[in-house]
């Protein structure tokens, strides 16, 4: 899946920052109190595996700002996972709550180490350690994980089941609220597994109505077959929309005749990757990003569409439905070939908005019909749609910077009413 760059993420995220800074004008005290995460956390925990032998592992949680809510953002298990990384993914997490005007913070973690390689029970194993290593560096009013890649609902459910029972016998009930995305037996949200790929529709719809561009018949290219990329083609089907091609770790496919989502579901599934799809033709990553197509869906690991790969892109838009998978020259290019662009703190930010919801629903001891969840999300994705489109216009910048700019200003005026304590 990787194109080889060897890119700081978190030296992207500065330069996205900076030139947000730069279009709304913001003074110099903010951009220091926003340049840097608040708390950098990393652990070290043993864990015994089931095999007998105990291996170390290293742990992150990364808290960037809470001065709108406590930090809220996912926990990522992955081989790859590194400081600069989570650090950036933190970060992007602040502007993402703060534009969807969800009470949050931005934080982001996780854990550097392949889940595929271990069983059910070593993963709760780690998880359980890794949950006790952090200790009261969460919490259901500080800092609130939920899912990313290579983590679901049952990691969460563990993650909150060991917190809980961390705290005194009458406190637990309470503490539900620690963690979001889990499962609903365990308190998790109807809507919140589809929520992030829900989402990413919602903004390509709205996108769609603007353009009078009709989504019957639309060509849909996605990049990553886990829980994000596989509700978009899931939904979009049902919109009339083909997916024409789709790519992941193991491989890439095309079919112009268009692929059934629920097949590519089942063998990823039972595959473990795309890899071996009879019904389409093999293809390679070049050729996945030269694909004729309408909408171009990047929803696997950051830094996938840079300068070369942007120029190659025969779509009319990009959707960032992972975050961070454009990197600065690819947008740039993108820009100047007119393709659309939606950044990812606007169009993934589904999944952290039904977080929301959960949290809340927790936190009242209520839990929510489907139909309201959803249409909740989908009045607040069509709001913070527009509103960022209108502030993109009006500041005559692309629509990442309009959206930081939003976010830029809540924060703003946050730090302007309460100032800095002492
Ligand atoms: N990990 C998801 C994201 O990047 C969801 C975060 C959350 O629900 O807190 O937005």
């Amino acid at each position: 899946m990787s194109n080889g760059s060897k890119q700081n993420l978190f030296k992207m995220a500065e330069q996205q920052l900076e030139r947000a800074f730069d279009a709304i004008g913001a003074d110099a005290n903010l951009r220091a109190i926003l340049s840097q995460p608040k708390n950098e956390v990393i652990v070290h925990f043993p864990v015994q595996l089931t095999s007998g032998e105990v291996k170390m592992f290293k742990g992150y949680r990364i808290q960037h700002n809470n001065a709108l809510g406590p930090f809220k953002g996912g926990m990522r298990y992955h081989h790859d996972v590194h400081l600069d990384e989570v650090k950036a993914l933190a970060t992007w997490m602040t502007w993402k709550c703060a534009l969807a005007g969800i009470p949050y913070g931005g934080g982001k973690g996780g854990i550097k180490f392949s889940p595929r390689e271990y069983s059910a029970e070593d993963l709760e194993r780690i998880t359980r350690r890794f949950t006790h290593a952090l200790g009261d560096n969460i919490g259901p009013e500080w800092d609130i994980p939920a899912p990313d890649m290579g983590t679901n609902s049952q990691i969460m459910d563990w993650m909150m089941d060991t917190y809980a029972n961390l705290k005194s016998t009458n406190n637990r009930q309470t503490m539900r609220a620690v963690v979001t995305g889990k499962s609903l037996i365990c308190g998790g949200s109807q809507g919140r597994t589809a929520a992030t790929g829900q989402g990413v529709v919602h903004c390509i719809e709205a996108w769609a109505e603007r353009k009078g561009f009709d989504l019957d018949g639309a060509r849909l290219a996605i990049q990553g077959y886990g829980n994000v990329g596989s509700n978009v083609a899931r939904i979009m089907a049902r919109k009339g929309a083909l997916v024409v091609a789709v790519g992941d770790h193991t491989g890439y496919f095309m079919n112009q005749d268009g692929l059934n989502p629920a097949e590519l579901s089942q063998w990823v599934q039972v595959h473990r990757g795309l890899n071996g799809y009879p019904k389409a033709e093999a293809i390679s990553r070049e050729q996945f990003f030269g694909v004729e197509c309408d909408i171009m869906v990047p929803a696997a690991l950051e830094l996938q569409i840079l300068e070369e790969e942007a120029k190659s892109l025969k779509c009319q838009m990009v959707i960032e439905a992972a975050n961070g998978p454009v990197d600065l020259d690819g947008e740039r290019v993108i820009q100047e070939r007119g393709i659309d662009l939606i950044p990812d703190v606007l169009a993934n930010s589904g999944g952290v908005i039904v977080s929301y919801y959960e949290w809340l629903q927790n936190k009242r001891s209520e839990s929510w019909y489907k139909e309201r969840v959803e249409e909740k999300l989908e009045r607040r994705m069509r709001r913070i749609y527009d509103q960022t489109v209108m502030k993109a216009e009006e500041l005559g910048v692309g629509m990442r910077t309009g959206a930081y700019a939003i976010a830029l200003e809540k924060l703003k005026n946050v730090y302007g009413a309460r100032g800095l304590w002492p």
